[in-house]
C-alpha cells in the first residue's frame, strides 16, 4: 500500500470529466436484445476500446457470433503484482415503456434532488455503464498520479449480459489463457444501503431432481382396491415429509458434509443489519422463520443449505371428485448448496433415501434438472479482507460481507471455466430502477465508487 490520498484528490478533481466520459458512453443506445441496435452495441464496444487505449491499455474489440466483447490488458508497475480480471457489461435493457420516462433515456443528465443529493438519470446509469466506469475512472486517476498501476489488469466487457450471455461461455473457453487472472472483480451488484458498502462473497449452488413413484399399472378404484393397493401419493408424501426433522435440519445422510459454520464475526455483522424475520418475511405476508431453528433469516438464506419441494402432482385434481388411487405421483425437489457440498453426492444421497422408502412392488424414476456447486470466497481470504478495509475507509459505515441466496452465472463461469474466484463489489442501490423507466445512479455512488476502486486497487498491490 502507498499513500493513496493524491490519487483520491485527483479522482475528485477529475469528477466533471469522469462524468463527461460516462455520459458519452450512456448516449450510445446499446440495447443488446433488439437486433435494430446491433450497430449501437458495436459502437459502445468501440468507444470503450478507444478510451482504454487512450489510458494505456492494449485493448481490442473481439467479435463473437453475437455482440462483441472488449478485452484490454495493462501491466503493473511490478512484475510480482497480482493479476486481476475486471468484468462489467456495456449493453443495456430496452427502454419501453418509453412514455413512463421523465426524460430521454439516452440523453443522460444530472438531476438535483435537493439537500445536496444529485442523481444521474438515463438507461445504463446504474446497470452497468455507471458501475463499470467507476473502475475505469479509478484506473485513470491512478495512472495520472502514479504513472503506473499497482496490479496487472485485464478487463472484460460483455455486450450480451442483458440478453442471456449466449457468447460468453464459448468466449471464455476460447480465450481462457488470456483471461485467467488471480481473481476476478465483478462490478454489477449493489450496496447494502446508501452508507454501507457490500461485498458479495457467497452464492448458493443448486441441485434439481424430479422424482416419480410408480405403483399399480393403472389408476385404480379406491372402493375396490383402497386399503390393499399401494398409493404412490402416500409413499411420495412420506418421502417428502421425511426430508426434514423437527428442528428443520435435512435428514439425508452426509447432507451437511462440507457445510461450515459461519464465523462468529460475520454472523455478528449480519446481526447489525436491519433484516429481522419480521421485516424480511413481513414483506411477503409471513412472520415465522421456517427451516433450521435458531438461525437468523440472513444466515438461513445466505449461509445454510436447503431442501425445498417446488412442485408435487398426482391423482385427480380436476373439478368435482374422483375416487381414484393413482398409478403414479411426482415431485420436483431442489437443494440449495453452500460451502463445499458436493452436488453429485447430494443427488446420490437423495436417490438412495428415496429408494429405501419405496415398497418392493413399486418403482421409482428420477430425472435430473441441473447441478452447480456453491461458490464462496473464504471469509478469511486476504483479498476479501483488503477490499473490505479499503471500502470501509471510504464509506460512512464499515463494509459487510454478504451472501446471495441465488446465483450469478458469470461468477460460476469464472469459477468453472477459469478456476478463478470473484469478488463482487458494486455501488448500485435498491431503488436505482434498473431495467425500468427512469433508471438512475446516485452521483455519490459514481464519485465514491471511483474513490473506492482507487483504494481497492492500492490495497490489492
Ligand atoms: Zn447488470
Amino acid at each position: 500500500m502507498t499513500d493513496v490520498s493524491p490519487v483520491l484528490d485527483r479522482a475528485d478533481q477529475n469528477l466533471p470529466s469522469s462524468l463527461d466520459n460516462l455520459f458519452e458512453l450512456l448516449r450510445i443506445q446499446s440495447i443488446s436484445t433488439d437486433p435494430a441496435f446491433k450497430p449501437e452495441c458495436r459502437k459502445a464496444a468501440e468507444w470503450l476500446t478507444a478510451y482504454l487505449t487512450k489510458l494505456g491499455f492494449t485493448a481490442s474489440v473481439r467479435d463473437t457470433p453475437g455482440h462483441p466483447m472488449v478485452v484490454a490488458h495493462h501491466d503493473a508497475a511490478s512484475p510480482d503484482a497480482p493479476h486481476v480480471l475486471f468484468y462489467g457489461h456495456y449493453d443495456v435493457q430496452p427502454v419501453d415503456p418509453i412514455e413512463l420516462w421523465e426524460s430521454d433515456p439516452f440523453a443522460p443528465a444530472i438531476k438535483d434532488m435537493g439537500n445536496g443529493r444529485k442523481i444521474l438519470v438515463g438507461r445504463g446509469t446504474s446497470d452497468d455503464k455507471g458501475q463499470l466506469m467507476t473502475f475505469v475512472e479509478a484506473v485513470r486517476a491512478y495512472k495520472e498520479i502514479k504513472g503506473a498501476l499497482p496490479v496487472r489488469i485485464t478487463i472484460l466487457f460483455e455486450g450480451e449480459e442483458e440478453s442471456g450471455s449466449p457468447s460468453l461461455k464459448p468466449f471464455l473457453e476460447d480465450n481462457a489463457t488470456e483471461l485467467k487472472a488471480d481473481y476476478a472483480l465483478v462490478c454489477d451488484t449493489g450496496m447494502w444501503d446508501s452508507d454501507t458498502p457490500a461485498i458479495a462473497a457467497a452464492l448458493r449452488g443448486l441441485v434439481g431432481e424430479e422424482v416419480t413413484i410408480n405403483a399399480a399399472d393403472r389408476d385404480l378404484h379406491s372402493g375396490l382396491y383402497g386399503g390393499a393397493a399401494a398409493n404412490p401419493i402416500h409413499i411420495l408424501s412420506d418421502i417428502l415429509a421425511g426430508l426434514h426433522d423437527e428442528t428443520g435440519r435435512i435428514t439425508l445422510p452426509g447432507f451437511y458434509d462440507g457445510v461450515e459454520e459461519t464465523p462468529a464475526n460475520i454472523k455478528a455483522s449480519w446481526e447489525t443489519l436491519d433484516r429481522s424475520a419480521k421485516n424480511f418475511l413481513g414483506e411477503v405476508g409471513l412472520s415465522i422463520p421456517s427451516g433450521e431453528k435458531g438461525r437468523s433469516v440472513l444466515e438461513l438464506t445466505w449461509a445454510r443449505p436447503t431442501a425445498e419441494v417446488n412442485g408435487v402432482w398426482g391423482g385427480y385434481t380436476g373439478a368435482g371428485f374422483k375416487t381414484v388411487i393413482a398409478a403414479k405421483a411426482s415431485a420436483k425437489v431442489s437443494f440449495r448448496l453452500v460451502g463445499q457440498q458436493n452436488p453429485a453426492a447430494i443427488r446420490d444421497s437423495f436417490r438412495a433415501y428415496v429408494r429405501s422408502k419405496v415398497p418392493a412392488d413399486c418403482s421409482v424414476e428420477f430425472h435430473e434438472h441441473g447441478a452447480s456447486p456453491a461458490i464462496h470466497l473464504s471469509y478469511d481470504s486476504p483479498v476479501l479482507t483488503k477490499a473490505k478495509n479499503a471500502l470501509s475507509n471510504e464509506w460512512p459505515k464499515p463494509a459487510i460481507v454478504i451472501g446471495m441466496g441465488g446465483s450469478i452465472p458469470i461468477v460460476g463461469d469464472f469459477q468453472k471455466m477459469l478456476g478463478m474466484e470473484s469478488l463482487m463489489v458494486g455501488f448500485g442501490l435498491a431503488d436505482d430502477r434498473i431495467h425500468s423507466p427512469n433508471e438512475k445512479y446516485e452521483l455519490r455512488s459514481y464519485h465514491k465508487g471511483i474513490r473506492s476502486w482507487v483504494r481497492i486497487l492500492d490495497a490489492l498491490a
